[in-house]
């Protein structure tokens, strides 16, 4: 059966795969964790291999004679690579090992969060698709990575994986900038050292020309509304529905100023109560903006406070998709412009083999 790589994006997405005998990735942090990097076609995928609903999805991953293939109901689909990286088996001098630093990302992104901490994590105001602090716990990350063990993790990762650019994110920290200036800190000595292409991810500060500060250590920017409805954002994300819609659009408008079209992102998580129309017409406004809208399906983490949900539907995500690619076409936004992080990853959303 000859499946488009895309759908089989979106399906694998939505509904996740069982792969038995096969690391099934990291199991918390920041995004969509739970998950694992699944390169097909000429594509890559971040797929859910953990949560609840992954016993029911048609597809399994199985070993055949040294290789990997994807299969719907026993049916051969694909044939799949998981990326190894050398990196991760190393340490620093002082005896951390590399992998508690940061972690590859798709096929060639060095993805880390800076501060495993949020300032909302034990408050009613938390995300509840978030995990942030899970990996913490579990002793699978540090709370805080220094800029110097960022540079010696980054310099390794593009000499033995060719990693190509790197994604910063951070927990809210309890500052007037978020976690900005330390972003920042972290970027200029990862750029210093390797000169790759950075992203950083944060909420929008209360004074917006915080954001400055990232200019000549960071390529493009992401800051994540989550949610276009704001009676969804109330129910599950308290601490990004207090913050204006238009202190969002106010700190998309700057970034876009600062970094260019389609260097700036914002996640739409769909699945979340929130209509079609709401995300389509959001992503409409994003694109006049400037912005990339980097939809993904909801991926409910185990351990998160939406660990029970249910991804929405392919057919849902593909509807979706289609709308919005061809919003995007009409705008000059697109995934090949943009310059580092999770929109040039793309591993967490469709969108881009979309356009
Ligand atoms: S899209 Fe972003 S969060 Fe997802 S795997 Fe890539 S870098 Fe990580």
């Amino acid at each position: 059966m000859a499946v488009e790589t895309k759908d089989l994006k979106v399906e694998l997405l939505s509904l996740g795969a069982r792969v038995p005998g096969v690391d099934k990735g990291r199991k918390a942090g920041a995004g969509p964790a739970a998950g694992g990097m699944f390169l097909f076609g000429n594509t890559v995928a971040n797929v859910p291999t953990q949560s609840w609903f992954v016993s029911h999805s048609p597809y399994s991953v199985d070993a055949e004679n040294g290789r990997y293939v994807i299969k719907r109901n026993g049916e051969r689909i694909a044939e799949v690579r998981f990326p190894r990286a050398k990196f991760q088996e190393l340490m620093t001098k002082d005896g951390m090992p590399y992998n508690k630093i940061a972690l590859l990302h798709g096929a060639d992104c060095l993805a880390t969060t800076t501060i495993q901490n949020c300032v909302y994590w034990n408050t009613p105001k938390r995300c509840k698709f978030c995990a942030i602090e899970l990996s913490l716990k579990s002793g699978a990350t540090i709370a805080r990575k220094k800029p110097e063990q960022l540079a010696e993790v980054a310099i390794a990762a593009k000499k033995l994986d060719h990693v190509t650019h790197v994604t910063l994110t951070t927990g809210t920290t309890p500052t007037p900038d978020k976690g900005i200036n330390y972003l920042a800190e972290t970027a200029r000595a990862i750029k210093e050292a390797t000169g790759l292409p950075i992203h950083a991810q944060f909420e929008p500060p209360k004074e917006l020309s915080m954001i400055d500060v990232l200019y000549d250590s960071v390529d493009t920017v992401g800051i994540h509304v989550e949610s276009f409805d704001r009676e969804v954002l109330k129910e599950v994300a308290l601490c990004k529905v207090e913050i204006p819609f238009q202190h969002y659009v106010d700190a998309w408008k700057r970034s876009v100023d600062i970094f260019g079209d389609s260097q700036v992102s914002s996640y739409v998580i769909a699945g979340l109560g929130e209509s079609d129309e709401s995300i389509i017409e959001g992503s409409e406004l994003l694109a006049e903006l400037g912005v990339y809208p980097f939809i993904v399906p909801l991926r409910p983490i185990p351990g998160s406070l939406l660990e029970n949900e249910k991804p929405p539907s392919p057919d849902r995500m593909c509807r979706i998709y289609e709308a919005v690619a061809g919003i995007l076409h009409g705008g000059g936004i697109s995934w090949r412009k943009n310059k580092a992080g999770c929109v040039r990853c793309r591993a967490c959303s469709a969108l881009p083999d979309f356009e």
